[in-house]
């Protein structure tokens, strides 16, 4: 990804992404890159140098966006019922259970449950398998 800053024909200046600097030239040559403020589809690239920041999405990425999120987050309801019904929830003791399991001294099953960062960290040195996923509700 790379960002440039871009202004319109009306004088906006404004920040946005995209994946190389052709795709921003093919775009540009099309005009499929307007103004966030005004519309404009006149877009010159501003003579400032590229730096790292967030994007200022324009409407049309903003809602590719939310449509992107709205399937990822259909795909994290669907992972998170699928390791409800298969595995069992230990709750804060995630990473105790992990590495009692990894170092075989309990039965080997598929758990579920919280770890801090520091514990994620750990886990991590000791070599045990494991996912972090983001456990978001299923109600909404
Ligand atoms: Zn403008």
């Amino acid at each position: 990804m790379i960002s440039f800053n871009l202004r319109c024909a009306n004088g906006h200046g404004f920040e946005a992404w995209f994946k190389d600097g052709a795709t921003f030239d093919a775009q540009q040559a099309s005009g499929e890159i307007s103004c966030p403020i005004c519309g404009d589809c006149e877009i010159v690239k501003a003579p400032m140098a590229t730096r790292i920041g967030r994007p200022t999405p324009s409407s049309a990425a903003e809602e590719k966006m939310a449509a992107v999120m709205t399937k990822m987050r259909d795909q994290l309801v669907e992972m998170r019922k699928k390791v409800e019904e298969n595995c069992d929830y230990v709750g804060p003791r995630f990473a105790e259970e992990a590495k009692r399991i990894h170092f075989g001294e309990t039965e080997h099953r598929d758990i579920y449950g919280e770890a801090t960062d520091e514990e994620a960290e750990e886990l991590e040195e000791e070599g045990v398998e494991f996912a972090r996923i983001p456990w978001l509700p299923t109600d909404n």
